[in-house]
């Protein structure tokens, strides 16, 4: 980290001829539990990783935009006064899009000066653990105090959102936003994606001795997109059958009924879902009753909702979890959207690296890519580094 906020100076320093006015930081994260809830206005559980993304910011005296990644080699600019969802394009519809954002939620953006941003990052792009809610995020916590806007970090959040949601044109959640800029060390963000309300919940990994291991299958499933936006669509499918604003609306208790009122395929969609909403709720009452040690069934009941009642998973990620299971985590889960990407294990210290060696056999055995496993903890969301 201290590597990642030096060098973003030196480079900001090297590229724009100038030190910086200040560097700012905001981590990728990891959903612990809660998928496809979101957009079904129910509960989900991330958490903010020690992997970051820095961008280091210097105020200029014209009213010009430009941003720089070590990502890539091109120097991006934009007048403020084109600045605009139709004008951004490639990655820089990222950061440009939260300084565009910023003026949708009130910013005014006559009145603010130009800044050059350069960002680096150690978060692994398209992995599933979110480099862009992480450029978002530091972007919009850097131009929020540069510009002296004001904001709280719940609107930060919204303002990432609609970025991504508008600039960038990715129809996503508020939840990898809210954990990014919410995050605490060992620690979870509840957030409900209804009102928006969130509460921080103590993991208690580190005394629990426990570790959080990601297997990043690497595999990106062509029908991602579709498959997606097909879920979708049975959600709200069966959220009208049952006569409800959303499929949060419906409980445990009431699948009985929705079982006589919708087809199969819809009735086990709506069934993933209420189960997943209650599966959070169990989580965080045992995180505060119990500790980690306790979530580990229900972590392994979500990725059986996933698996066989959403059908999101794919054999990759099946053999992650149960590798991870087989060799001594508490639960495994795949996380995220779904039809590839990563899967959580929950795993007491000392059993981790027979896990990572199992999992990399196992995946050879059935002739799958190698995958990428690595621990992450639970750390610190946006900040200002320097
Ligand atoms: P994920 O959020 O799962 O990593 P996304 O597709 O949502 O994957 O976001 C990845 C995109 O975000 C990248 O393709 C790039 O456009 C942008 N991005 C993320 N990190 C950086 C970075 N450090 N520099 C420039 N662009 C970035
Ligand atoms: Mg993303």
């Amino acid at each position: 980290m201290t590597d990642l906020r030096t060098g973003v100076r030196e480079d900001f320093a090297e590229i724009f001829g100038r030190e910086p006015d200040g560097v700012w930081s905001a981590p990728g994260r990891v959903n612990l539990i809660g998928e496809h809830t979101d957009y079904n206005l129910g509960f989900v559980l991330p958490f903010a990783i020690n992997r970051r993304t820095v961008a280091a910011v210097g105020v200029r005296d014209d009213r010009i935009l430009r941003v720089g990644s070590t990502f890539s080699d091109e120097l991006v600019e934009v007048p403020l006064e084109e600045l605009g969802p139709g004008t951004l394009s490639g990655w820089s519809a990222y950061p440009l899009g939260v300084a565009w954002a910023l003026g949708e939620f009130g910013a005014d953006l006559e009145a603010v000066p130009g800044v050059d941003i350069l960002i680096d990052s150690n978060v692994p792009v398209g992995a599933g653990l979110s480099s862009s809610a992480a450029i978002e995020s530091a972007v919009a916590l850097a131009l929020d105090e540069i510009w002296r806007l004001g904001f709280d970090r719940r609107t930060l959040a919204r303002v990432g959102q609609r970025a991504e949601n508008v600039a960038v044109g990715a129809p996503t959640g508020i939840m990898d936003q809210s954990a990014s800029l919410l995050g605490e060390p060992d620690a979870a963000v509840f957030l409900d994606c209804r009102s928006l309300d969130s509460e921080i919940v103590p993991l208690g990994l580190e005394e629990a001795g426990l570790q959080i291991v990601i297997i990043d299958t690497g595999v990106t499933h062509a029908h991602s997109t579709g498959g997606y936006a097909s879920r979708r669509a049975s959600c709200e499918e069966g959220a009208r059958v049952l006569g409800v604003e959303a499929l949060r609306d419906v409980s445990v208790a009431d699948l009985d009924r929705a079982r006589e009122l919708l087809d199969d395929v819809t009735f086990r969609r709506v069934r993933h879902v209420v189960t997943e909403d209650q599966r959070v709720l169990d989580t965080v009452r045992t995180l505060r009753e119990h500790g980690p040690t306790a979530i580990g069934e229900l972590l392994d009941a979500s990725h059986v909702s996933m698996r066989d009642d959403f059908e999101i998973s794919v054999p990759e990620l099946d053999l992650a979890v149960e590798t991870a299971q087989a060799n001594g985590a508490l639960g495994a889960r795949m996380t995220g959207g779904g039809f590839g990407g990563a899967a959580i294990a929950l795993a007491p210290a000392d059993a981790v690296s027979r896990i990572m060696v199992a999992i990399d056999g196992a995946f050879a055995e059935h002739g799958f890519g190698q995958p990428d496993v690595f621990t992450v903890t639970a750390s610190q969301g946006a900040v200002r580094e320097s």
